[in-house]
């Protein structure tokens, strides 16, 4: 090892210049990391493949102006060298070297670093006068010549620059590297990878306009870090996440604290940041640093309904002032992909003809709009395309962005569908060829078969156990399947056994693989209203892990041995299984078979088998029934989700939007995976204190019932929010006889109000917070659907875990730490809120397709609820499509909409008056009045806009309900269970049955029931209830999506 001493010219982050000296030793021996090594070195982990035609080395500044190219995955055999990527840290941020650092750790990506300034012979110290990037350009040369030598010629290698002087310079001396520049490389090796041609060619024009930025200064210049920092800590400036709100992008936006940071006690709401000069360059989602301005400065929210963009500002009325401010400086900006679209050819013309910079808008209003350079405006126009933001400096008013790719002509549907995707950072490539490799053989002629060996180590339910599946019509990937059977009775009496069989995903899908990293980054699938992109690749999903009827397949199970009568729990089994499902039901199908009515069977299941069949479905009925009643007694919620698919045609046209049809079956279905869940949750935690994945699902914080109180208020009804429990109770008492909305519409406000179910480690979380306050369950979490869901895949490996230590294995190392863990359970927290709004979107679209073809003027009216006061009008609910949306009485002329004789609305100038209940217009010919709860009709319509989502529009046609002839037959199937009784007095009736059998083992034991801790603590009711909150209807909902999609598919193929 050589000593010598490295200078090292640094800035301070005040900016001065430092000269630092470091003591520097050198090796012989510095690793490779490629395959074809001949030297020995010692290459651990992450190898170059020797399946390449050439090795790439960039120099720095392509490393650090180019890295989107350098990240694409067909270009291979990448070599980063420790000067680039110094380079990249010291004038790019950690940001930007992060980015490169988790490149450079993914195994799908073929890169190394190569750490040259520590090799020998490739290391060139600095010479004096020499520029900085004329030396780095010179290391990154040398350390290509070592490359070449050290692989004795086996593999050309090609060094990329975009110095042209480097260029010829290097060239000329035929050391048997390829000097290129990074536009030459692509030309001679990537001539077909035009995405990566078009990009460069954005950048690079994105980088010659940097230079020539204006001088005057349109914003404050944001505050050195280290000023921040101090700032933050002494309390004079707070940090939080500036959020924009969307209907007043351009003025309102507020700054959301994440608590631990802030410092200001007086602080308890948020702080407004209004107009663009205090928000000083912050774009929504940036974590800023903000200053409060003087109490006299402070505004209020805006409460006004708005519609689009164009407001004006005047008449706003405002809420109360709140502590208001504005942006000092910027912690991290956290910059996406955005989606936005050119302006039309007039706008282009008048922004300069010389000039090749465009504003374009981006589709996520709360952007603002970005400056591209680009030649393609013309040709460009009315698509929409995927630009990424550079910079924004203090003398522009918008920030400098480049394009990265088009998308596709705006309003066709594979624009939109992918704009969507893009704009909730949902990027999906194709499974690779690697991953594949990694999968079981499975083909029609030759399926999988189960490995004998692999089947001494399970326990062989096929003989023993009818085990069947119910899934929605079509479903390809069966994740669950479930027993159901008597024991022979015990000391207390009959005994029954409960059975849940979870696909076993975790055998095919090894911690590690390329395979579970694909699985892991995508973290769900992603159900949009006309498709889906899958977790895993197909041979699983839909073949060998999925528990389809008739043949034999690997499950992880869990098993209750239950009292027959009180369902008392003696005895849990958990293990790995072979299973064969004798039947693959849907639920009408189910439901049908439980009424007694004459199945849509296939002759060859209506076997002997078939009469055990219904037998099970009865037991596991009434084991759901009591379950669900058991968790009732803490107060049964029913919450209501608004849900409606959409139906298409074989041509993707809407045919119409139906509401979704509950089924008892679903409850049964439902509840049994909630058991299962459950029961692995406290078996995980309880061997994993802190590092196991749970779900959980704080209480909602009470100013969101605001709205649910008034409105129920107003009506006469006393909504009480202090636990679940009594929160369900009053739901239960606010029933309308006359109009069974009011009941429905009060409870789509109290899911609103409620806060998002989350993964969490429970090393990252206090005990007191594992609670799920919908499911009302001291521990919960996923385990069911390990095929689309990767939280069950980490709960699988963690139940393998924990068996195999009871088993008497040495101590399980816990696969993650609760660090790695609790990182791992916000990643699909992320990816899930993705999803879920991707889906919502992708809903949304294809409504504002179905009402698009629908003619305005013969469009039929339809019936609307008002559940909401604003001041310049009401929000609307509409059963038939269970659309939510805004109905304004006051336009942007000054006139209000006057009911006439005949009911019939029509606009005159006039004036509004809002009250808590109501509110009333008044013009020159009289007076009309709109409460909450009343019904009116309404016409839906369409807006479209250029470079935004469409949207829909309400339009008042008369104050009076709407009577629609009745849809044809939206009965439901399947008739109340037992005769004429409805559910709720079936349920009431097992509810009573099951508190009686309650009280009476209560009176055994000979102890009171007492409020529990929980009950004091946190005003949660600590009782299991019976409730169907959102995370159940939201489960359901994709359920019925994916047999939907799914049966597209069949169509299309
Ligand atoms: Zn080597």
């Amino acid at each position: 090892m050589i000593k010598t001493e490295k200078v090292l010219h640094l800035k301070s982050s005040r900016g001065r210049k430092v000269r630092v000296v470091r003591e520097h030793y050198l090796r012989e021996l510095v690793p490779c990391y490629s395959s074809l090594c001949q030297a020995e070195c010692a290459n651990e982990g992450k190898v170059l493949s020797a399946d390449v035609t050439h090795y790439v080395v960039p120099d720095a500044g392509v490393t650090r102006d180019f890295m989107e190219i350098l990240e694409f995955r067909e270009i291979q055999g990448l070599v980063f060298t420790q000067t680039a990527c110094q380079a990249v840290q010291h004038s790019r941020g950690r940001r930007q070297y992060n980015r490169l650092r988790s490149l450079l750790k993914d195994p799908r990506h073929d890169c190394v670093l190569f750490a040259n300034e520590f090799q020998e012979y490739s290391y060139c110290p600095r010479e004096k006068g020499e520029p900085q990037d004329k030396w780095q350009t010179r290391c990154v040369y040398q350390a290509a010549v070592w490359y070449h030598d050290h692989l004795a010629g086996l593999k050309p290698v090609v060094m990329i620059t975009e110095d042209q002087g480097a260029v010829a310079e290097y060239s000329s001396l035929n050391c048997g590297v390829y000097v290129l520049s990074t536009l030459e490389y692509l030309r001679t090796f990537w001539p077909e990878l035009q995405a990566a041609h078009e990009l460069y060619g954005s950048i690079a024009q994105a980088l010659r306009e940097r230079g020539n930025e204006g001088t005057e200064r349109e914003f404050a210049e944001h505050l050195p870090a280290e000023v921040l920092e101090a700032g933050i800590k002494s309390g004079r400036y707070t940090q939080g996440t500036l959020n924009v709100n969307k209907h007043r992008a351009q003025h309102e936006a507020f700054v959301r604290f994440d608590g631990s940071s802030n410092k200001n006690s007086e602080l308890d709401s948020d702080v407004l940041v209004w107009g663009g000069k205090n928000r000083n360059r912050a774009v929504h989602g940036d974590m800023v640093a903000v200053e409060l301005l003087p109490k006299g400065e402070w505004r209020g929210r805006t409460t006004a309904l708005t519609e689009g963009q164009g407001e004006e500002k005047g008449e706003e009325s405002q809420g109360q002032p709140m502590p208001t401010g504005r942006v000092v400086g910027i912690l991290q900006r956290n910059w996406r992909d955005y989606v936005v679209t050119f302006p039309p050819r007039e706008e282009t013309q008048s922004q300069g003809r010389n000039s090749l910079r465009i504003l374009a808008t981006p589709w996520d209003q709360r952007i603002p709009k970005i400056r591209i350079s680009t030649h393609q405006a013309d040709t460009l126009q009315d698509h929409r395309v995927i630009v990424r933001l550079d910079s924004w400096d203090s003398t522009s008013l918008y920030p400098n962005g480049h394009s990265v790719r088009v998308l596709g002509r705006a309003g066709e549907l594979e624009t939109e569908v992918q704009t969507i995707l893009i704009e909730n950072c949902i990027h999906i490539a194709p499974f690779s060829e690697a991953q594949l490799r990694e999968m079981p053989a499975s083909s029609p002629e030759r399926p999988w078969t189960v490995d004998p060996a692999e089947v001494v180590t399970r326990r062989d339910l096929r003989d023993t156990h009818l085990v069947f599946s119910i899934d929605p019509r079509g479903c390809e990937d069966v994740d669950d399947t479930l027993s159901v059977r008597s024991l022979p009775p015990g000391p207390q009496g009959p005994r029954l056994e409960l059975g849940v069989h979870i696909a076993d995903v975790t055998h095919f899908v090894k911690e590690g693989t390329l395979t579970d990293l694909e699985a892991r980054a995508r973290a769900t699938t992603y159900y949009l209203a006309d498709r889906r992109y899958d977790m895993l690749p197909a041979v699983l999903s839909a073949d060998v892990c999925s528990l389809l009827g008739g043949v034999d397949r690997y499950a992880m199970s869990v098993m209750w041995d239950l009292d027959a009568q009180t369902l008392q729990v003696n005895r849990v089994w958990y293990g790995r299984t072979l299973i064969r499902s004798s039947y693959q039901l849907y639920y009408e199908q189910a439901q049908a078979l439980l009424n007694g009515e004459e199945a849509e069977l296939p002759p060859e299941e209506r076997d002997h088998k078939l009469s055990h069949l219904i037998e099970a479905l009865e037991t596991l009925t009434q084991v759901a029934r009591h379950l669900r009643a058991q968790r009732d007694q803490g107060g049964a919620l029913e919450l209501e989700g608004v849900e409606v698919r959409a139906q298409l045609d074989e041509d993707k046209n809407i045919t119409a939007l139906v509401p979704r049809q509950p089924l008892e079956v679903h409850e049964t279905v439902a509840e049994c995976m909630i058991y299962a869940n459950h029961w692995v949750a406290r078996k995980i935690q309880e061997r994993f204190p802190q590092q196991a994945l749970l779900r959980h699902h704080p209480p909602p914080r009470q100013e969101f019932f605001t709205q649910l109180q008034d409105s129920a208020r107003a009506l006469g009804f006393t909504i009480d929010t202090r636990s679940n429990k009594a929160l369900a109770d009053s739901l239960d008492q606010a029933v309308d006889p006359q109009d069974p909305l009011v009941n429905r519409l009060l409870r789509v406000m109290a899911t609103q109000a409620m806060s998002n179910a989350l993964y969490f480690s429970t090393g990252a979380c206090p005990v007191d917070q594992y609670y799920h306050y919908g499911l009302a369950l001291d521990r919960y979490t996923h385990f069911t659907s390990p095929i689309r869901r990767y939280a069950d895949v980490i709960v699988h490996r963690l139940l393998t875990a924990a068996i195999a230590v009871e088993e008497g294995a040495r101590p399980a190392k816990a696969s993650a730490s609760n660090k790695e863990l609790e990182e791992m359970a916000q990643h699909i927290n992320n990816k899930n809120r993705a999803a879920q709004h991707a889906q919502k979107v992708s809903m949304e679209l294809f409504q504002c397709l179905y009402f698009r073809d629908k003619d305005p003027e013969t469009a039929e009216c339809c019936d609307a609820v008002i559940y909401a006061i604003r001041t310049n009008g009401v929000l609307v609910f509409i059963p038939q499509y269970g659309l939510k949306g805004a109905l304004y009485l006051r336009n942007r002329e000054g006139q209000v909409v006057r009911v006439s004789q005949d009911g019939r609305c029509v606009w005159e100038a006039g004036s509004l008056q809002r009250s808590l209940d109501h509110v009333s217009t008044t013009t020159a010919s009289g007076t009309s009045t709109f409460r909450l709860f009343q019904h009116v009709t309404v016409r839906v319509s369409v807006q479209t806009s250029r470079c935004h989502a469409d949207t829909l529009h309400l339009e008042l046609v008369s104050n009076r309900a709407h009577r629609a002839p009745e849809p044809p037959d939206r009965t439901p199937r399947a008739a109340p269970p037992q005769g004429t009784r409805g559910r709720s007095q079936l349920v009431q009736e097992v509810v009573r049955q099951a508190e009686e059998a309650l009280l009476q083992a209560e009176e055994k034991k000979g102890r009171v029931s007492e409020l529990s801790k929980e009950e004091r603590e946190f005003r949660q009711s600590k009782t299991p209830n019976l409730y169907s909150l959102l995370e159940e209807v939201r489960e359901q909902a994709l359920l019925d999506l994916t047999a939907f999609s799914t049966g597209l598919h069949t169509l299309s193929s």
